[in-house]
């Protein structure tokens, strides 16, 4: 952890509750990732980390989490002061399962190995399972302590050294995590933490030469940036989540109760600010009206509110400008012609808060149906047929997730091998593993974040070949 960066900037970091300031943080800039990486190349050519037996990285791993385990309280709060999550869901969920990730890549550190290959007869042959080298990690606001660890945890496993750029937004739990490493027994140059900005650090880390691998998460303009600076420098392998605009398709068997409460949860729960968000919901003709009437109902149950409160389940967006944002596109949506069924204000004087917002009668040009829109925003749309209604769930430019709600059998497995996403959910939204990989189709991105597809990509392949029978050097 480097708390004293070069230049001595410093950047505000704010409550979304109130747009105040709740603490001033170092403002990394290229120097300071060229010296974060330097550390990262010196840990990773001489520095014990990689040449650890597996079992031995997965100790300190598990003290890691346990050290996590201890401080769940303070790591939600700080998420909920930060990003306006949800205290109580950081609490219960989010915190315990960084602790879950980073155990779950613990128990895969002995298990890498290569394979006995079948050459010819006087050959023989393996390979070898090599950590790829010096990554960097740059991960968005939204789960700050979720895409932490869901890239830190895998890389740690392999047995890589990183360098992590958290989002300007959300640096403090990132810097108290380094804080943990160091007491877990990491040791130094393993993980490094350089809080800044996008254009400045992040831009410098993708375009290190020094650095071997890019894991980004954000979105689908600047993960373009990131391909292209590896593609400028050095060629460096670069892995991308980026952003999608799910559906949600809704069949007319399914039971209307039960699926508006998963439609509403799909695009409210975070207060949309979720890459999977099912914000196209599609609704199957015979069921739509009473489907409608039944969400509208259901959505005054998303109480907006201060994320600390238990009864709060929408809580602020994220910053002045992602408010901003979200806004001009429920007004964008009115101006299109688009029926606004509720919502679409500001929820309070104060923060930045938004009621959970409904639009129907959409047509597939509104930029409220093409574009991510990352706020609590449902866009609403009738379908007749399941192929007419794999046909609009197919016409996005994204491909991250989708959600099928049916009783029939055959409908779930047509419709699942039909859409173009990475994670297709049956009768459920949002359920999430550590054993299933996750990433996108199209422009959402490519590479696979968790699952043992997941650690894949912090290891090289090296083929090893010797002859076995007379060898000149016998
Ligand atoms: P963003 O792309 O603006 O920023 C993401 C990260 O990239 C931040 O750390 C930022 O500082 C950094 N960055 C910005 N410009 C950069 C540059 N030129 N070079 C290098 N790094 C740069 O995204 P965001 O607004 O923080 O996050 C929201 C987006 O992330 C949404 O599109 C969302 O869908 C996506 N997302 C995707 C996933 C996924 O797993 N697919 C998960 C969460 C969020």
């Amino acid at each position: 952890m480097n708390l004293n960066f070069v230049a001595g900037k410093t950047f505000e970091t704010i409550d979304p509750r109130t747009g105040e300031t709740i603490a001033r943080v170092s403002e990394g800039d290229k120097e300071d990732i060229d010296l974060a990486v330097g550390a990262a190349r010196r840990a990773f050519d001489h520095g014990p980390w990689p040449r650890l037996p597996g079992a031995a990285r997965a100790k300190i791993m598990h003290k890691f989490a346990d050290l996590i385990d201890q401080h769940i309280e303070e790591l939600a709060t700080l998420d909920t002061l930060n990003a306006g999550k949800l205290f109580s869901w950081g609490k219960a969920v989010d915190i315990p399962s960084v602790a879950n990730t980073l155990r779950y890549f613990a128990g895969a550190a002995d298990k890498i190995h290569g394979q006995v290959l079948k050459m010819s007869r006087e050959l023989h042959a393996y390979t070898l399972l090599e950590p790829i080298g010096v990554v960097g990690l740059i991960i968005p606001w939204n789960f700050p302590s979720t895409m932490f660890f869901v890239k830190v945890s895998p890389a740690l496993a392999a047995g890589c050294t990183m360098v992590v750029k958290p989002a300007e937004q959300t640096p403090l739990s990132a810097l108290f995590y380094a804080h943990l490493a160091k007491e877990a027994g990491i040791p130094d140059g393993v993980i490094n933490v350089v809080s800044g900005y996008g254009p400045t650090a992040g831009a410098a880390l993708t375009s290190h030469m020094n650095v071997d691998k890019v894991s980004f998460t954000g979105s689908t303009e600047v993960g373009r940036k990131v391909m292209q600076a590896a593609a400028a420098s050095n060629l460096k392998t670069v892995s991308l989540e980026l952003g999608g605009k799910s559906p949600l398709l809704i069949f007319d068997d399914a039971d209307i109760d039960q699926a508006a409460d998963l439609a509403l949860l799909g695009v409210m729960h975070n207060k949309g600010e979720v890459c999977v968000a099912g914000s196209r919901v599609l609704v199957q003709e015979a069921i739509y009206d009473e489907f409608v009437k039944t969400l509208v109902e259901k959505a005054k149950e998303w109480v907006v509110g201060d994320p600390f409160h238990p009864n709060s389940r929408v809580g602020p967006q994220v910053d002045k400008k992602q408010y901003e944002k979200v806004m001009s596109y429920i007004e964008h949506g009115k101006r299109e012609g688009a029926t606004l069924l509720t919502g679409g204000k500001p929820a309070a004087k104060k923060g930045y808060y938004i009621e959970p917002t409904v639009f129907t009668d959409v047509t597939d040009d509104m930029m409220i149906v093409k574009d991510e829109i990352f706020g609590p925003v449902m866009v609403l749309m009738k379908f007749k047929t399941m192929e007419d209604g794999i046909r609009a769930a197919n016409n996005t430019r994204y491909g991250l997730a989708a959600g099928i709600v049916t009783k029939s059998l055959d409908t779930a497995n047509t419709v699942s091998r039909s859409i173009r996403a990475g994670v297709i959910w049956i009768n459920c939204y949002f359920a999430f593993d550590n054993d299933c990989p996750f990433g996108g189709y199209k422009s959402s991105g490519f590479g696979r974040d968790e699952g043992m597809v997941g650690l894949q990509k912090y290891l090289q392949v090296k083929s090893v070949v010797t002859p076995l029978y007379n060898s000149p050097w016998q």
